[in-house]
C-alpha cells in the first residue's frame, strides 16, 4: 500500500461558467473527497443550504472571525467577503483527506502561499462569453444588476489563467467533469506525494 499526504484541489472559474456544477459531480463520484464550505457576506440564494453551500454569516460575524484567525485566506469579491475556514481543512488534511476548494484567484493565491506550493489548481473556462450570461441568467439566482456585476469583472477573472496548473472549457458539464476528475486521479497517483510505503509493500522493497 502506498501512504500519501492530502491535496488541496482548487478550482477556479468566472462566475457562471460552472466550476459549482462540477464540483458537485467530483463530490458525487467521490465520498472520499472533502468540500471547504467558506464563509461568506453574500445573501443566500434560493436553493442554498446555509453550512452545506456556504456558511452565511453577517459582516461583524466575518470580521470577527478574521480578528480570530479563523481563516486560511479571505478576499473580497463581487462587493462581498468570503474566506476559507481554517480548522476544516487541517481536520481533513490530518484524516488524509483530499480537499476541494471553489475559490477565486485571490483565494487561489493565498491559499498557495500558505501551503507553500503544494496546491493543485484548475481553472474553467466557459465555452464563450455569451455562453458564460446565458448560463447566469439560466440559474435564475441572480438579479440583472448582479448579474451584470459579475459579467462585468469575467474578463479580469480570466486574465488570472496563468495562475493555474491546468486548464478546461466547460463545454458539455460531463466531459469537463471527468476532465477534473483525470486531473485529480493522475495528481493523487504523483510519485512526489506519496510519503511512504506501509505494509507488505514496505516488507518487499526491503526484500529487495
Ligand atoms: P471596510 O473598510 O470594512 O468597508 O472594507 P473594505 O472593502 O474597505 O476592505 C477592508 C480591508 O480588507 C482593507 O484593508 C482591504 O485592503 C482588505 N482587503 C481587500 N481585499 C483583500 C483580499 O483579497 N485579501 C485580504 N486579506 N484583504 C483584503
Ligand atoms: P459557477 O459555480 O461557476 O458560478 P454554476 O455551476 O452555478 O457556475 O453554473 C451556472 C449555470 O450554468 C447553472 O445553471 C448550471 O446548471 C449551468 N451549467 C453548468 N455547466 C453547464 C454546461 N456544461 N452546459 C450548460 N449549462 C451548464
Ligand atoms: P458565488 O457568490 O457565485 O458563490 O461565488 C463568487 C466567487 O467567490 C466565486 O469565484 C467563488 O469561487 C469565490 N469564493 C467562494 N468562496 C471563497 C473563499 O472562501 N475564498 C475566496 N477567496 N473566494 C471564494
Amino acid at each position: 500500500m502506498l501512504k500519501r499526504r492530502g491535496i488541496l484541489f482548487v478550482i477556479s472559474s468566472p462566475s457562471g461558467a460552472g466550476k459549482s456544477t462540477i464540483a458537485r459531480m467530483l463530490l458525487k463520484s467521490d465520498p472520499t473527497l472533502a468540500m471547504s464550505v467558506s464563509a461568506t457576506t453574500r445573501p443566500i440564494r434560493p436553493g442554498e443550504v446555509d453550512g452545506k453551500d456556504y456558511n452565511f454569516v453577517d459582516l461583524d460575524t466575518f470580521k470577527q472571525m478574521v480578528a480570530d484567525g479563523d481563516f486560511l485566506e479571505w478576499a473580497h469579491v463581487f462587493g462581498h467577503r468570503y474566506g476559507t475556514p481554517k480548522k476544516p481543512v487541517y481536520d481533513n488534511l490530518a484524516a488524509g483527506r483530499d480537499i476541494l476548494f471553489d475559490i477565486d484567484w485571490q483565494g487561489a493565491q493565498q491559499l498557495f502561499q500558505q501551503a507553500g506550493g503544494d496546491v493543485v489548481r484548475t481553472f474553467i473556462f466557459p465555452p464563450s462569453i455569451e455562453e458564460l450570461e446565458a448560463r447566469l441568467r439560466k440559474r435564475g439566482t441572480d438579479s440583472d444588476e448582479v448579474i451584470d456585476a459579475r459579467m462585468a469583472r469575467a474578463a479580469s477573472e480570466i486574465s488570472h489563467w496563468d495562475g493555474y496548473d491546468y486548464v478546461l472549457v466547460n463545454e458539455v458539464a460531463q466531459d469537463c467533469f471527468e476532465g477534473v476528475k483525470n486531473i485529480l486521479d493522475a495528481e493523487r497517483h504523483k510519485r512526489s506525494r506519496q510519503t511512504g510505503l506501509i505494509g507488505f509493500v514496505r516488507g518487499m522493497s526491503k526484500a529487495g
